[in-house]
């Protein structure tokens, strides 16, 4: 059986040949570096990232393949910086004119990390 139930809605997806190789590809987009893919077990979708040995893949649970896509998982993305970096800290972000608290181990907030200057781990 698969393991879809038990896993996060999003995990990081670091090598092509993951649990998710079985996967039936259903769809894509952004060019193919965003896969939509569909358990062969219980039918759960994903979106899958191409790997990239030079940017963070994430696969994202999807629930529906019809809006998928015009999904946005910016907010996804975010959040799985923030996570990864273990939360906010009190500092305030280092982006001139930005108040938000900057992320713990970076010097600016997840928006700014993430838009401007880059950052997706
Ligand atoms: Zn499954
Ligand atoms: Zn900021």
């Amino acid at each position: 059986m698969c393991e879809c139930k038990g896993l996060p809605e999003f995990i990081k997806s670091d090598t092509s040949d993951s649990y998710f190789k079985k996967f039936k590809q259903i769809d894509w987009k952004d060019d193919a570096w965003v896969k939509l893919i569909k358990c062969p077990d219980c039918g759960q979708y994903w979106q899958l990232d191409e790997w990239d040995k030079y940017q963070t893949g994430l696969a994202i649970k999807i629930e529906d393949p019809e809006s998928w896509k015009t999904h946005n998982d910016k907010e996804i993305r975010i959040e799985f910086l923030i996570h990864t970096r273990g939360g906010l800290s009190e500092k305030t972000c280092a982006w001139q004119g930005c108040n938000n608290k900057a992320i713990i181990g970076l010097a600016y907030c997840p928006l700014c990390a993430y838009e401007k200057a880059g950052i997706r781990e």
